[in-house]
């Protein structure tokens, strides 16, 4: 006979464990279903949390959860292949509560993510994938088929918080075919060296953390970097347009093993010893990707939804999950209550996530995408402002320095950008982040 819950979660990632804590403190029998092993076996992503999400939901996280290091140190970094220019701001502020962001490691944060909802009452059940929907007569999705025999979990409401490939709410009928325009691949890896020669080479304090998000860097392909602090180890890594790696027949170890090498990065992870390596898949469109967020019987939450914020200045996604997973919980118990989980009845969800940074951030910043991974962002303004910087510091006595406008005219020129495109894409930029 199957199982049954008022609610089943899929994936125990941040999303569906903030899902199925807000089911079980609404007092809702839910099982939140992970494939991996334990809760974050799984999951690899670049390596902050943004953890404002976390004050209401879980007040003590600071003290109580697994975590590396506060952020105190932010560096934003264009890079060509021989130069680096770097915006490094330091926050004393962000070292203590209300911390901005700390670096934690997935498989710790998210198992104690879990265990949160585990000791508010739901039932973790690990090594057991969702492999399709259980459907009622009407067609309203009602529970999931899992692999193990005889596996069929029956529920109220499923919420799909299994992440960027998003079977179930393609599934569903929620999401249409995939885009590979839409994706881009994570790679990194994670180096092993003493705590205090990190603190050292990063010029931290005990406890503080580095974050390093660098445009450029990454050859011919559209996308950027990352470098993050953690208490015993550096995480580093790339992020990768799917089709320009296609396009440029490139291959993502190939190009984290140049940034790695690349002259401003080295000596941050050299003699570093690499205690892991992997790469995931991002989703990077927003709102253009974003499915329907509800149907009969079923929400979709996190990155199975596109709710992950990749728009160049920011890579957050740990939060939006958290966010759209507590909503999704909330308004699943809701309509539980009600005795209707149709669509309409779970209609709270949309409207809790409308009134929340979750949509509204990927609503303002929608354009953000296409603009961060336009060859011109990409490619010509960082090789046109590293060779402004350049020809600004070079001493060439004894001719005279020449004006800062005729080397911006010759730098742009250098990069083949014209005074047309700069208007166009400042006012893109305005539109976009303005
Ligand atoms: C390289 C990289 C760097 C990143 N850097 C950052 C960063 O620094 N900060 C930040 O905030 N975000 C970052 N992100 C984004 C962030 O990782 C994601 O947005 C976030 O993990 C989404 O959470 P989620 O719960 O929706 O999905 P996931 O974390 O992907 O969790 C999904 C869970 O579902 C499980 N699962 C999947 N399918 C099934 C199934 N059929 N049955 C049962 N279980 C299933 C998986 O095992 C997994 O545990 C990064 C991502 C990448 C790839």
């Amino acid at each position: 006979m199957a199982e049954r819950f008022d609610a089943v979660v899929v994936g125990a990632g941040p999303a569906g464990s903030m899902a199925a804590l807000q089911l079980a403190r609404a007092g809702v029998s839910v099982c939140l279903l992970e494939r991996g092993p334990f809760p974050g076996s799984k999951n690899l992503y670049g390596g902050v949390v943004y953890a404002r999400v976390l004050d209401g939901l879980l007040p003590g996280w600071a003290e109580e959860a697994p975590l590396e290091r506060f952020v105190t140190r932010r560096v934003t970094m264009v890079l060509t292949a021989t130069q680096s220019l770097a915006v490094d701001f330091r926050s004393s502020a962000w070292g203590e509560a209300p911390y901005n962001g700390a670096t934690a490691l997935r498989p710790e944060f998210d198992s104690w993510l879990a265990a949160q909802a585990e000791a508010a009452g739901a039932v973790l059940v690990c090594s057991t994938t969702a492999t399709g929907l259980v459907r009622d007569g009407a067609g309203a999705v009602a529970g999931v088929v899992t692999d193990r025999p005889g596996g069929e979990i029956e529920a109220g409401v499923v919420v799909a918080c299994d992440g960027v490939n998003a079977f179930l709410a393609k599934q569903a009928g929620l999401a249409g075919a995939t885009d590979s325009s839409h994706y881009t691949l994570g790679v990194k890896q994670v180096l092993r060296l003493p705590e205090g020669e990190i603190e050292q080479r990063f010029g931290l304090g005990p406890g503080e953390g580095a974050d390093y998000e660098i445009l450029g860097g990454t050859g011919e392909v559209p996308g950027g970097g990352f470098l993050y602090t953690n208490r015993d180890t550096v995480s580093v890594g790339l992020v990768l347009s799917l089709d320009g790696l296609s396009r440029a027949e490139a291959r993502p170890e190939e190009l984290l093993a140049e940034l790695t090498a690349h002259p401003a990065i080295a000596p941050l992870v050299a003699g570093g010893e690499v205690v892991e390596y992997g790469a995931h898949l991002i989703p990077e469109a927003g709102l253009e990707m974003m499915p329907r967020l509800a149907g009969d019987g079923i929400l979709v939450a996190g990155d199975a939804a596109g709710m992950c914020l990749a728009a160049g200045i920011w890579l957050e996604g740990v939060n939006f999950a958290m966010a759209s997973g507590a909503a999704a919980g909330e308004a699943a118990a809701e309509a539980l209550a009600a005795g209707d989980t149709t669509e309409r009845g779970l209609r709270g969800y949309e409207a809790r996530l409308s009134s929340s940074f979750v949509l509204a951030d990927h609503r303002r910043l929608r354009r953000a995408p296409a603009l961060v991974l336009s060859e011109r962002v990409q490619r010509r303004y960082p090789e046109m402002v590293c060779n402004l910087v350049e020809e600004m510091f070079t001493v060439r006595n004894p001719a005279p320095k020449p004006g800062l406008l005729r080397l911006a005219r010759q730098a742009a020129r250098r990069s083949g950008v014209g005074l047309g495109d700069l208007v166009r894409d400042g006012w893109r930029a305005w539109r976009t982040f303005g």
